[in-house]
């Protein structure tokens, strides 16, 4: 217990929570701890306005304007909160009240003016538009206070995230949108402020904002918490567990503390465990929830549309993929990259690590560019050049690793909008099949077949006469997203054979694409010897599979190589005398490693 002697005054009042600073945070705890059943809830806001004075009578709220803090002490039992007019006796305390950041600068160099400031808006702002720049609870708060009275608002908050938002803010921003009170501008903020006949322009360097003019720009700076000794607070009320302070996790911090969404939970708990407060929304749900946020990063980042998604079954897609510019012309064997954002709803309930500092990032992946074989008449497809196909499957989160992008692309359909890399690249293709009558193998596990299926309808297109394979390990039948079109291919072109081996059915034998090759089925399908004189082979999918040997140099200098422990397939060609093709060495042996 202290000796403050203001808890000494005669007119104390009884309160359940005394909360200091009408912010949004501060008013989120009264506003929420109030619905769950706490009568007595008193708002003390030491100036003469606070947040959203809207949310006053829309939630009975309590506010004393202008009250001067004295200070807060502990008896024991109760928090004693003392201000110039009176001394309130409570069960529990926030305190919500932030002091702009002396440290904060404006994030545009420009000079400030009567209609260019920090945090203070115009007395009289009826039919003037304002531009706030910010990307906080306070730029919201500055927003908010501006629209209520009466201005046309823009918000410049380059980089919010709505997730960070306190609970009163993040409703409050979808409502300002909602009733078209205010355009948030979730991803710009100027690069410069000038002068225009005596009223400021803000200008934008991106595509997206053309440069706009205002009456009034204001700057929302960066609050911090008030420092203690301000507070005039006692030792005996800080170690009540009773008197909270809004804020976010800070090495320095020594006293009780949560950030917006979880302080009303964290202090009832201390100071009303009777009372039961609902469970605050996941943090992909707040964000989510802030529609026009996700559609301007879509904007910004994505460049194509999903024309077809095809499931081959719930995990294995066929996709295309139309740019909105250019055209789509590559080698078979090629690779795009697909991207996603980190924003975008997954379709299981895991969550990205990481995922605060980088929701509003894009996921790119590379990925083969596939190729649909036939048209509908049965000829051939052409090559793509208006849209590119690709053949992906869902790489489902584990225990270990939470794949990013595959289980994004899962919730996607037919229309929705996509990133596609401007560059189709890679060295996969049949550049070195120079020689009409050559064999080739292509060896592929599950979605390694996608840059096969364009290799192979570009031979037989060509007219390649000698002997072609193509083999593919899967799991089970239903894996082969593109055996009919295979199937057909046989039929019409006798130097043509599928082999798929599925090794989880009950009724195949299990064997690996090494087996196929030990035990002589490639070169049964191919009619001829495995000849490295005439022969190419193409893998593509699982490393394991492909079995890259590692160069090694031993102590004498002298190089070699070194296989994995598992032979792969390289290992086992590389003993038919195959040799891996290279940039500066041309071999007969070609492969893409997908991860
Ligand atoms: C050149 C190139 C072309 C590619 N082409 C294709 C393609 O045509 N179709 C396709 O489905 N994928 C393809 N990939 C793989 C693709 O880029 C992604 O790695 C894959 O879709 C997983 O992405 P993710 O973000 O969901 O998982 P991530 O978060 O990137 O997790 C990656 C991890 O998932 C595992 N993984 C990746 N791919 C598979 C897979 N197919 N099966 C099982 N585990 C896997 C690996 O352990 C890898 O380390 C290709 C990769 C490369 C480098």
């Amino acid at each position: 217990m202290s000796n403050n002697k203001n808890d000494q005054r005669s007119d104390r009042a009884e309160y359940d929570l005394i909360v200091i600073g009408g912010t949004v945070g501060g008013l989120s705890v009264a506003i929420s701890t109030q619905r769950a059943g706490l009568s007595r809830v008193r708002v003390i806001e030491p100036g003469n306005a606070i947040a959203f004075p809207e949310l006053v009578p829309e939630h009975r709220l309590e506010v004393g304007y202008g009250e001067k803090l004295l200070g807060i002490d502990h008896d024991g039992t109760n928090v004693i909160v003392t201000t110039e007019q009176r001394t309130y006796v409570a069960k529990g305390c926030l305190i919500a009240e932030l002091h702009r950041d002396p440290s904060y600068e404006p994030p545009v160099a420009t000079a400030l003016s009567g209609r260019v400031t920090i945090d203070t808006l115009p007395e009289d702002l009826s039919n003037s538009d304002i531009l706030v720049i910010g990307h906080t609870n306070h730029a919201v708060e500055l927003a908010g206070q501006a629209a209520a009275a009466g201005a046309g608002v823009v918000v410049a908050a380059g980089g919010m995230d709505p997730a960070q938002l306190a609970p009163v803010a993040d409703s409050m921003i979808r409502k300002l949108e909602h009733e078209r009170r205010a355009t948030i501008l979730y991803r710009s903020v100027p690069d410069g402020i000038g002068d225009k006949d005596e009223f400021p322009i803000a200008y934008f360097n991106d595509r997206r904002t053309p440069d706009l003019e205002f009456d009034h720009i204001v700057f929302a700076s960066t609050r911090v918490r008030v420092p203690r000794s301000e507070l005039n607070i006692t030792s005996a009320a800080i170690d009540s567990n009773k008197v909270w302070f809004l804020g976010v996790a800070e090495p320095d911090i020594d006293v009780p503390h949560g950030h917006a969404w979880e302080i009303g939970r964290l202090l009832s708990n201390a100071c009303f465990p009777e009372l039961e407060l609902p469970e605050a929304p996941s943090v992909v749900q707040r964000r989510v929830r802030h529609e026009s946020a996700i559609a301007e990063l879509r904007e910004e980042h994505y460049n194509a549309t999903i024309t077809r998604f095809e499931q081959r079954h719930s995990d294995l897609w066929v996709l295309r993929v139309r740019p909105d510019h250019g055209d789509t012309s590559h080698i078979p064997g090629q690779y795009a990259s697909l991207g996603l954002g980190y924003w975008e709803d997954r379709v299981d309930n895991c969550v990205d690590p990481g995922i605060d500092a980088r929701w509003h990032k894009l996921i790119r992946r590379s990925y083969s560019i596939s190729h649909a074989m036939f048209e509908a008449s049965g000829y051939f497809a052409p090559p793509d050049t208006v849209e590119l196909e690709f053949y992906i499957v869902l790489v489902p989160a584990d225990d270990d690793h939470v794949s990013a992008l595959t289980p994004r692309l899962a919730t996607k359909k037919v229309g929705d909008r996509i990133y596609l890399g401007p560059k189709v690249a890679g060295r996969y293709t049949l550049s070195a099949v120079t020689n009409p009558e050559a064999a080739v193998v292509f060896f592929a596990t599950g979605t390694g077949e996608a840059p096969h299926n364009s290799m192979v309808v570009e031979l037989l297109r060509k007219g390649h006469t000698g002997p072609i394979v193509s083999t593919v390990t899967v799991r089970n039948w239903k894996d082969l997203g593109y055996i009919d079109a295979h199937r057909a291919l046989e039929k019409r072109f006798p130097n043509y054979h599928y082999l798929p081996m599925p090794t989880r059915e009950a009724d195949v034998p299990k064997r690996y694409l090494q087996d196929l090759i030990r035990d002589g089925d490639i070169e049964a399908a191919l009619g001829t010897p495995l000849d490295p004189g005439n022969t190419h082979a193409f893998l593509c999918g699982n490393p394991a599979m492909i079995g890259l040997p590692e160069e090694t140099v031993d102590d004498e200098g002298t190089t070699g190589v070194s296989y994995p422990e598992t032979t792969g397939v390289i290992e086992l060609l590389v003993d038919r005398g195959f040799t891996i093709n290279k940039r500066n060495q041309p071999g007969n042996i070609h492969f893409e490693e997908y991860w």
